[in-house]
């Protein structure tokens, strides 16, 4: 990055952590944005001019709304509900309903931030969004989340709907969440319309959308491999989460014939040496999503695994490493730990899991390294052909679906490298995914004017 670059970052971010105090997550989002695309907003008069990129990170629109609700015991609970509608220059906003007790503005407005740039990768018209509530669905009866589910809707259904604003699942927010929510938008609205997506396959759900992050993930991963004459086949690959986008990875995984060793949860992880075959995952998906129990259990079932309390799972020698859990999950020195034990690709299913600092240890090292908004896009393009085939009020099959979605993730591939191809030949897909994502925004916003 040149000296003007550099000055246009620090005083651009000076200005938003001014604007945006205390929001980590939003800084860090944003920063890794800004530094890829400085260098091609200072030789654009046109961009600077129209300050493009300081409309891009202040939010269109941001509700925050109160979420009393019933316990089982009759007592009544108060959550914060929240909708941050971040951009809507190429289509409706879009993005996930995240439910756990970490939940603030920062997180969803990073998440929002990212997924501007992620749907523009999709090449589907979608804008960029994110939503939520502090609600902590853990321990809680499915009468309490039903409860919790309508009394958040109530409020939110005013600012959504299908040519508007599109939430899809997110952290703690599944097939049952889904359900809820769309039955009260259902009732309180009187249609039924594609205004969530993830939805059940019986009402208006996608085939594959279940699997869609995962799966896009590891075609993600096959591509990148393929770049170096190498393909997830018999590589061992350490997955973190054990939720829906981690139950797909490994599923995917295995299929294409890799060995996944670890899965995870916020309480520890599981080493399996043997891996985690379609039996083992099939215990691990009732274990998780019909008893919502935790993956401890996972070591008393099969002999073969380990269980590491109050640890991740980056200590454990791999080829490849998906991160699947959560944002900020995989720090500097654990990014250091998997180059020395020889990971050659980290590819993320979640929203910015690796810290800056694990970032730049990947890239230093020359590692195969993927951004969540480029190698998780699977998820909501699939949402995005939910919203097609709601429209259309047909359903695709599922080697339909599984076809375009393929096709997605290989153009996102191509997009990375078109962008982010370094003159060593090195690909950046950070600055590939940032710039690529960011093209089709900006022009956008450039031909609607001042809005
Ligand atoms: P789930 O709620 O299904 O699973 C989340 C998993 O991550 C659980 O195993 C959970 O463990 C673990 N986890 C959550 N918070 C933490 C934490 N603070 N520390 C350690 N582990 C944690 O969510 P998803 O699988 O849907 O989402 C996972 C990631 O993928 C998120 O970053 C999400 O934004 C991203 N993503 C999801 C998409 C989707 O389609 N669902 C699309 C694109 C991205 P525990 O049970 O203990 O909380």
């Amino acid at each position: 990055m040149n000296e003007q670059a550099r000055q246009y970052v620090e005083e651009f971010m000076s200005r938003l952590i001014a604007r945006n105090p205390g929001e980590p997550e939003f800084h860090q989002a944003v920063r890794e944005v800004a530094e890829s695309l400085a260098p091609h907003i200072v030789a654009s008069p046109v961009l600077l001019k129209m300050k493009i990129l300081e409309r891009i990170a202040e939010p269109e629109r941001i509700v925050i709304f109160r979420v009393p609700w019933l316990n089982d015991r009759g007592e009544i609970e108060i959550n914060r509900g929240y909708r941050v509608q971040m951009n809507s220059a190429i289509g409706p906003y879009k993005g996930g309903i995240r439910f756990h007790p970490s939940v603030n503005l920062s997180i969803l407005k990073f998440l929002a931030f990212e997924q501007t740039f992620k749907n523009s990768l999709t090449t589907l018209p979608m804008g960029g969004a994110k939503g939520g509530s502090d609600f902590d669905p853990k321990g809680k009866s499915d009468n309490e989340v039903m409860k919790f589910c309508q009394s958040f809707m109530t409020e939110l259904q005013r600012h959504i709907g299908q040519d508007t604003d599109v939430p899809a699942g997110d952290i703690g927010v599944g097939g049952r969440e889904i359900g809820f929510l769309f039955g009260q938008y259902k009732r309180l609205r009187d249609e039924f319309s594609g205004t969530l997506t993830g939805k059940g396959r019986d009402w208006g759900g996608s085939p594959l959308r279940p699997e869609a992050t995962g799966y896009g993930t590891c075609y993600f991963a096959e591509e990148m491999l393929a770049t170096r004459g190498e393909s997830l086949r018999g590589k061992r690959v350490c997955i973190s989460g054990s939720g829906n986008v981690a139950q797909y990875a490994c599923q995917k995984a295995s299929q294409l014939g890799a060995r996944v060793v670890t899965l995870s949860d916020s309480s520890g992880f599981i080493h399996d040496p043997e891996g985690i075959d379609a039996a083992k995952l099939d215990y691990v998906m009732e274990l998780k999503n019909i008893y919502r129990g935790r993956i401890r259990e996972y070591a008393d079932r099969y002999p073969s695994a380990t269980y590491h309390p109050g640890q991740r799972p980056w200590g454990i020698a791999c080829d490849v490493a998906m991160p699947c859990a959560t944002q900020n999950e995989l720090n500097g020195d654990e990014a250091q730990t998997l180059v020395d034990n020889g990971c050659r690709c980290v590819v993320e299913g979640a929203n910015m899991p690796s810290t800056p600092e694990a970032i730049r240890i990947f890239q230093q090292h020359r590692l195969l390294y993927a951004p969540g908004k480029a190698a998780n896009a699977g998820g909501v393009a699939t949402s995005g052909l939910e919203m097609t085939q709601n429209s259309m009020r047909l359903t695709w099959t599922p080697e339909e679906v599984d076809e375009r979605l393929h096709a997605i993730m290989r153009n996102i591939h191509e997009v990375c490298v078109r962008y982010g191809t370094q003159e060593d030949g090195y690909v950046n897909y950070v600055a590939g995914a940032n710039i690529g994502g960011f093209m089709k925004v900006a022009n956008a916003m450039l031909a609607q004017g001042c809005v």
